[in-house]
């Protein structure tokens, strides 16, 4: 057993308190895990404008929408015009690199799944290895305490999975990645187009997990978990809508890492009073609460969990068994992370 877990339930009444008492302050020093941060956008937005020395207006409330695609490109266009210029190039990439270790050691983030898109390390590494250097280096000097399990995730609109799979097993074969996820359009590609990936991804002891349901159905979460053996979904909000699916999740242990505020800030759902979350966790299926892009949705995982709190969606027992679930998510992997608890 990882000394953080046995730390997280010692602190058990801790969490219960700092809801009941709606301190920040309190959450923020509680052990907590975050096991859907898409790397290069999991920082504050204060801290790029420290770095840069400007002023970043905040996001809209709502990413105006009609339907995914449109919800995602204003969501990356709005970062394109706001983010990227401040934090352009090589340098700009490391800096958010740094602000999400950065932001994981100041949320007390123990257990923290940090996503890197194949894309965006060819992009910035010529070898795989300055890669896996640079990122240890870093996550050593600004997340200490924080035990950090390297994601390699693949965008569905722009995966040609034949290529990628050479990439895959090249990466794979340095032991830093201790799980795979597909990112991006959901309705981009069949999802049986990564069956290879992903077979070759179990066989390397990987964690499995997908994009699915987010703005696709309860049927497409199924479907995802059946054709490449997940053992977790990303978002999967939509499974609220099928009770039959829900107990077939529960059955299987079937994780949920759902981002409330990702959801609502992408016209999903209107607000936390509408969000489906005591639905799904009533009906057994284990739920974690994570960031997704907070770069972009500007909120942490301690405002994340007093916000639930606050909507009485979930009251202080429930969130912190959910808080468990997360920290306790550890053993699905079979090594440690970077730094080991
Ligand atoms: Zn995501």
């Amino acid at each position: 057993m990882d000394a953080f877990q046995i730390k997280g339930q010692i602190l058990l009444s801790d969490m219960i308190l700092a809801l009941k008492q709606n301190s920040l302050t309190d959450m923020q020093s509680i052990p907590k895990s975050d096991l859907h941060s898409h790397g290069a956008r999991g920082g504050r937005v204060s801290y790029i404008e420290n770095w840069a020395g400007v002023k970043i207006s905040l996001p809209p409330k709502v990413f105006a929408s009609s339907d995914s695609v449109t919800a995602l490109s204003t969501m990356d266009k709005w970062f394109k015009e706001n983010i990227r210029p401040h934090c352009l190039g090589y340098r700009g990439h490391l800096k958010r690199w740094e602000a999400t270790f950065a932001q994981a050691h100041s949320d007390t983030v123990a257990l923290l799944s940090m996503s890197f898109r194949s894309v965006e390390i060819r992009k910035y590494f010529d070898r795989l290895d300055d890669f896996i250097k640079t990122i240890t280096e870093m996550s050593k000097e600004f997340a200490a305490n924080t035990i950090i399990l390297p994601e390699l995730t693949f965008a569905r609109e722009d995966c040609d999975t034949d290529y990628e799979f050479v990439f895959l097993e090249e990466a794979l074969s340095h032991g830093f990645f201790k799980s795979i996820d597909i990112c991006g359009d959901e309705f981009a590609q069949p999802i049986k187009n990564f069956k290879k990936m992903f077979k070759y991804s179990k066989a390397k002891g990987l964690v499995l997990k997908a994009h699915v349901g987010e703005f696709g159905t309860a049927d497409d979460v199924m479907e995802a978990v059946e054709e490449l053996e997940l053992h977790e979904v990303h978002h999967g909000n939509a499974v609220y809508k099928s009770p039959q699916i829900m107990n077939w999740l529960a059955k299987n242990k079937i994780q949920l890492n759902l981002c409330p505020a990702s959801n609502i800030m992408l016209g999903i759902f209107e607000g936390y009073s509408s969000y489906p979350i005591k639905k799904i966790v009533e009906a057994g299926i284990p739920v974690t609460i994570n960031t997704d892009d907070l770069l972009i949705f500007n909120l942490s995982l301690s405002e994340e969990y007093l916000n639930l709190f606050n909507a009485n969606l979930l009251d202080e027992y429930e969130l912190d068994k959910i808080r468990e679930t997360g920290l306790s998510a550890i053993h699905r992997y079979n090594e440690k992370g970077l730094k080991g608890g």
